[in-house]
């Protein structure tokens, strides 16, 4: 990083001595590694994702919103384990150490750092294709996790917010699709500013049986919590494709759900299979709803029911009459396309 120098760029950009660090964080950046000390009696929760350009995001997207992502889609992976940020790591890829882009992804980075009380502790930084990856350090009581294989039979399905609309924004960026500026300005921010549910996550330590978080589609991550539990699902398809908050835009808000309509179809498999949503999908008892509702009522998160686990491995989507639909929805894969 010669423009700059690689720890003139740490420096101006990633180090924030003046802030003051939570007390699991020993060391932050400077050393050769960071020191990082649970509070006793906790556990680690660590994930890492990798954001690469031209995969995961536009490279001329805007740098801030690239910065909030890139620490959003790994927050969201805490929230789904119910556990509490401490810190994390950032390995920074460049092409060229640019001041204006790197003044806006360190705002958004830290924007949203600041918000969750989640300090960058260290990292790597090198020249080469854009591509970031971040680790992230949370803490979660011993025992109490929120894993994907707890699911049991009759158990609820629930999810946070709403489902469908990044993807549907990615379909019109890409001129597959149409929205109106505005619907699709709303839609855009679900794609590239994503709402990480850590609140929610955390209380719903002890209530849910099972969760995950929704990056690569409904049904695809829905379907890691069934492989783990070794259940299956039946999904109704009014309940899912209200969840799409564009869907007046695109179906004239019939109100109701019309197998035979092309734009109902369209509007259920942005539902269920769009991705980039960094929603929670969760199960939880019967007996729990009044539990799930106060906890999410408690963050201020929008939470919905959409069926419920059942035996028989396998996903039913079942329109309102009770009838089985069959759909083109898989998830989105990586390898795949
Ligand atoms: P080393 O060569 O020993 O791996 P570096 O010289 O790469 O260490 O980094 C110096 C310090 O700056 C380390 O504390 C490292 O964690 C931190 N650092 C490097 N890049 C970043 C980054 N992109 N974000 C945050 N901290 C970073
Ligand atoms: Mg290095």
């Amino acid at each position: 990083m010669s423009d700059l120098g690689e720890f003139a760029l740490i420096a101006r950009y990633f180090e924030r001595s003046q802030h003051p660090l939570p007390t699991q964080v020993v060391l932050g950046i400077g050393d050769d590694c960071a020191l990082l000390q649970p509070t006793p009696g906790m556990q680690w929760a660590i994930s890492s994702d990798m954001l690469v350009s031209g995969r995961h995001f536009f490279a001329d997207v805007n740098p801030r919103t690239l910065g909030h992502k890139a620490l959003a889609v790994n927050l969201s992976d805490l929230a789904a384990c119910g556990a509490r940020p401490v810190g994390f790591t950032l390995a920074l890829s460049l092409p060229d150490a640019d001041p204006a882009w790197l003044q806006g992804f360190s705002q958004g980075l830290f924007a949203l750092a600041d918000a969750h009380h989640c300090p960058l502790v260290g990292g790597d930084t090198t020249r080469g294709p854009l591509n970031i990856c971040i680790t992230v350090f949370g803490e979660t009581p011993p025992g109490q996790a929120l894993l994907r294989s707890g699911a049991r039979a009759g158990d609820d399905i629930w999810v946070s917010g709403t489902l469908g609309d990044a993807a549907l924004a990615l379909h019109c960026l890409w001129g597959r699709d149409q929205l109106p500026a505005e619907a699709l300005a709303l839609a855009r921010q679900r794609l590239e500013q994503p709402t990480p549910r850590v609140a929610l996550g955390q209380a719903l330590r002890g209530i849910a049986t099972a969760a995950a978080d929704v990056s690569d589609g409904l049904l695809g991550d829905l379907g890691h919590i069934l492989e783990r539990s070794r259940v299956g699902a039946e999904l109704e398809a009014l309940d899912a494709i209200n969840l799409l908050a564009a869907r007046a835009h695109i179906t004239g808000a019939s109100g109701t759900f019309d197998p035979h309509s092309q734009a109902d179809s369209t509007a259920l498999r942005y539902v269920l299979s769009g991705g980039d949503d960094y929603e929670l999908v969760f199960t939880a008892a019967l007996e729990s709803r009044l539990q799930v509702e106060s906890a999410a009522t408690g963050c201020g998160t929008r939470v919905t029911r959409i069926g419920r686990i059942v035996r028989d491995p396998g996903v039913t989507v079942k329109a309102p009459d009770g009838s089985a639909l069959h759909g083109p929805w898989a998830s989105f894969d990586h390898f795949a396309t």
